[in-house]
């Protein structure tokens, strides 16, 4: 592709984009440091739990050894006397071990019992066995469940009415809900379908693909309202004709966390639309303080989306889940089909399970995840199962105000600030705010700094996609066009994820000076 050709670029989706952009800025004119904050990816991870896991496996081959021993060859570990050689395993004087006895006091706490567990763990990051239950692991979800409590329901107390289905990442849990939405008819081609934009791509993506054919309604956000989903917009919803809500929270490039107002809307919302099918990706609710997810305002019509991708820096480990509560307005929904789909249902999943129409949701998308035929070997591997556990597990040891959670907020915060002074910008420092990702609109900064002639000059002379092009052909800096997220033409995503704070001072720094070039340019003329 020739990228010289703006128009070209502009029939790209946002990630496409940023790849071009990376080959411009790699070589840039300045031969400037190049400086990628295109993308999510953290640039910290968690060590605690990684070398938990480290040593779960070290233990785990000591116990095959046990029952078999030959070369590389070795046996399976068996439960009868696990624990009582786990802790004697554990010398507490190293941290990793003094985080795994612990655990096992916490869960203690939650009446698990630790035999079962330390097999469970032990098998699963061996992974020795398929995931059985298939859904996900027993004791697994137990903490998992205490996990999501504990960060994203804000005091809402719904750990043992949840259910919770591991998938490969966020991405994954995607688009095993859309699937299996379709293949029980709980969406249909024509259907409205809410999703507040800007949002990230997959969203207005999936939608519109041939496959799905939805009408979606546009709650839209915008940067006047610093990126705050309105009541009004919400009460758009209070319509039986739109069947679902997709929405990300905080939002993903807005980064805004709903308030109490919103969600008090969502409430009232489900009682009036009370077949409303919400959606919500909660991957950034740890990086709000006090955060409230949808689900715990109304678990009845949700269902939500976690990934352990961005706050655990582990986007390689692919891990996310679905979670929905026990007794869920999308049982019901299919139970409520019309016979002629309620038969066609009952014959889809009959091959693989005997009282088909009981078959709850959440095990129907376990099911599609594996063409139903393979529903027997479903699952998460199990070592990613574990994972996700040792993960939870370091946040609620750690309690309330987790150190690890309170410093990658501080971290982005920090980088916020930074890019902020050197635009000349004021900060939003409000409760909601992620700070995870930015969004910089170009032509509003034009105006801000050389008046409404300039920027209707840079807005009329040159594509949107021009500024984009020339920060990285020239400076090196990569940003995201946020088009292609729902955002008006000259919104930029800065992500606050991947760079120390000291290249944000230089990305701010050389945005200003690009615009002081096409100012030149202009003044020229
Ligand atoms: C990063 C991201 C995901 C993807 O998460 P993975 O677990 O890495 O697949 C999902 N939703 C949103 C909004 C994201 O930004």
């Amino acid at each position: 592709m020739d990228t010289s050709n703006v128009n070209e670029l502009e029939q790209l989706g946002s990630f496409e984009i940023s790849d071009q952009m990376l080959k411009l800025a790699q070589k840039n004119q300045r031969k400037n440091i190049f400086l990628n904050a295109g993308r999510g990816n953290p640039n910290w991870i968690n060590k605690k739990a990684r070398l938990a896991f480290n040593r779960l496996v070290e233990f785990g081959v000591q116990e095959s050894e046990r029952t078999l021993s030959q070369a590389d060859l070795v046996g399976c570990p068996e439960k009868e006397g696990i624990l009582k050689r786990f802790k004697h395993f554990l010398t507490a004087e190293t941290e990793t071990d003094h985080f795994l006895l612990e655990i096992l006091d916490y869960t203690d706490g939650l009446k698990i019992d630790n035999e079962d567990l330390v097999k469970e763990l032990i098998d699963g990051v061996l992974g020795n066995n398929y995931p059985v239950p298939s859904r996900v692991l027993k004791n697994s979800e137990l903490i998992l469940n205490q996990y999501l409590e504990s960060t994203l329901y804000n005091g809402t107390k719904l750990a043992d009415q949840t259910q919770i289905f591991p998938t490969e990442g966020g991405t994954a849990a995607i688009v095993y809900i859309f699937q299996s939405l379709k293949a029980n008819k709980l969406i249909q081609p024509g259907d409205r379908i809410a999703i507040n934009t800007p949002i990230f791509t997959p969203y207005l993506q999936i939608p519109e693909l041939a496959d799905y054919e939805l009408v979606e309604v546009d709650l839209h956000s915008t940067e006047e309202n610093h990126w705050d989903l309105l009541p009004e917009e919400i009460d758009r919803l209070n319509d039986a004709k739109v069947k679902a809500l997709f929405i990300v929270n905080p939002s993903n490039p807005g980064s805004k966390a709903l308030n109490s107002n919103a969600l008090a809307a969502i409430r009232e919302v489900v009682q009036k639309n009370p077949d409303l099918m919400i959606i919500t990706d909660d991957v950034y609710g740890t990086f709000v303080e006090d955060f409230q997810t949808i689900y715990a305002v109304a678990p009845y019509n949700t269902l939500l989306v976690y990934s352990f991708s961005k706050l655990f820096g582990a986007t390689g480990w692919r891990l996310g889940l679905i979670a929905a509560h026990k007794d869920n307005v999308f049982d019901r929904l299919i139970r409520q089909l019309p016979e002629k789909e309620r038969a066609q249902l009952i014959k889809r999943y009959d091959l693989v399970v005997l009282e088909p129409e009981k078959l709850p949701f959440i095990e129907r998308m376990v099911a599609d995840s594996r063409s139903i035929g393979l529903y027997h070997t479903a699952g998460l591997s199990t070592p990613q199962q574990i994972m996700e556990v040792l993960f939870a597990l370091t946040h609620l040891l750690a309690g309330d105000s987790d150190p690890y959670i309170e410093t990658s907020r501080a971290i982005i915060a920090e980088r916020y600030k930074e890019l902020f002074a050197a635009l000349q910008l004021p900060t939003d420092d409000g409760k909601e705010n992620s700070k995870y990702y930015t969004l910089v609109n170009i032509y509003q900064l034009a105006e801000e700094r050389y008046g409404k002639e300039f920027r209707h000059y840079l807005a009329t002379h040159f594509e949107y996609m021009d500024f984009l092009k020339t920060l990285a052909e020239k400076e090196g800096v990569v940003l995201i066009d946020a088009v292609g997220f729902g955002a008006i033409a000259g919104e930029l995503r800065v992500s606050e994820a991947n760079l120390p704070a000291e290249d944000y001072r230089l990305i701010g720094h050389e945005i200003l000076k690009v615009l002081k070039e096409y100012h030149d340019e202009f003044l020229a003329k």
